[in-house]
Order: structure tokens, then sequence, then C-alpha cells
């Protein structure tokens, strides 16, 4: 998925899951980060877009990591502030691999298993991309503001 489908998913998400403005911050921030980790392991290659297809969407992109990491902030054991951050860091980078999941590529269930699992819901960068994010818009919309489902048209 497009890093701004990642970016609005992530702000939508927790925000609906009531994080402070910190925790939204950081779950924006590790929205995109499986994808940057990919980048920098590729930086230094010579071939370096042939190095990225070979690292991209393997280890970076198991949700394993990112699921601890959001486990461990809600322990209590960092305080409240860096809770909220490590908290909302893990979120986002889980809603990442969530998402690229729903695509074609997939993601790996295993830290470092070659084979990926898709949901096949779409393709990075398709209409059907921006159509799950538009409906995703829509719920969130809709979630958060109820009485625009009400219709006040008078019956008499
Ligand atoms: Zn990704």
């Amino acid at each position: 998925m497009k890093w701004t489908t990642h970016q609005a998913m992530a702000l939508m998400t927790s925000f609906a899951a009531g994080f402070p403005i910190v925790g939204m911050a950081a779950a924006w921030f590790g929205s995109v980060v499986p994808d940057m980790l990919d980048q920098r392991a590729a930086r230094r290659a010579f071939f370096r877009q042939k190095k990225f297809n070979q690292v991209h969407r393997r280890s970076s992109h198991w949700f394993g990591w990112w699921l601890a990491l959001w486990a461990w902030s809600l322990t209590g054991q960092l305080g409240p502030l860096p809770d909220a951050a490590v908290g909302g860091f893990g979120f986002g980078a889980l809603t990442h691999v969530l998402l690229d999941m729903c695509t074609t590529h997939g993601v790996p269930l295993l830290p470092f298993a070659k084979k990926r699992f898709s949901l096949k819901l779409c393709s990075t960068g398709s209409l059907g991309e921006y159509a799950l994010l538009v409906m995703s818009v829509l719920v969130f919309w809709i979630m958060e503001k109820p009485e625009l489902l009400r219709f006040s048209v008078p019956l008499y």
C-alpha cells in the first residue's frame, strides 16, 4: 500500500481507539517504518532497487515484532508518555503489516519466511486500494458522527 493510505489508516484507527495525541503521532510515524527499514537495508547496495526487492516485505513486515512492542506498552512499565509513544509506534507498524496483508504481494506469517500470505483484496496503488481507503474514511466518519445517518425528513 501507498504511504498515504498507511498514514491515514493509522491516524483514523488510533483516533477511534482513543489514543492520546502522542500515541497518534507515533502511530502515524510507525505506519511507514516497516517500509523505511527495507529502504534503509537497500540504501548501500550498488543495485539499490534489486536489493530493495530482495529485502522488501520480509522480516520487517512480520506482525509479531510490532504486536510485541504494542503489548509491551500495555504493561505500563515505561510510564504514561513513553507507553503512549511505544504503543502508538507498535500499533502503527502493526496496521502497516495488516494493510500490506490485504495486497496481492502479501506479508510473511513467520519472521524469516520467504513465503508470504495475502488476502488479495487489492494491489498497491490500484483503484482497489483507493476504494478501500475511501470506504474506511466513510466508516470512520460515520462511527465518529453517527448522527449523519439519522435523516431529519419530517413525516407530517
Ligand atoms: Zn510495506
